[in-house]
C-alpha cells in the first residue's frame, strides 16, 4: 500500500521547514518565452544560500 503522505520539504542544510516563497522568472534566449518559477529559500539559509552557488537546490527530477 503506497504512502499517500507527502514527503515534508525539508532543508538539506539546517532541517528546517520554513520556506519563504520567491517569485521567478526565466528568459529562454532562443525564443521569447517567459517562464515563471517559484523559488523557495529557506528562512535560515536564505542569507547563506546565494554564498552556495547551487542552481537547483530542490530538484524533483532524478539526475
Ligand atoms: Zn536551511
Amino acid at each position: 500500500m503506497p504512502d499517500t503522505t507527502k514527503p515534508r520539504l525539508r532543508c538539506p542544510l539546517c532541517e528546517g521547514e520554513r520556506f519563504d516563497r520567491e517569485d521567478g522568472r526565466l528568459s529562454i534566449r532562443n525564443g521569447s518565452t517567459d517562464q515563471r518559477a517559484v523559488l523557495l529559500i529557506c528562512r535560515r539559509c536564505k542569507p547563506i544560500l546565494p554564498f552556495l552557488n547551487r542552481q537547483s537546490f530542490f530538484d524533483d527530477g532524478t539526475g
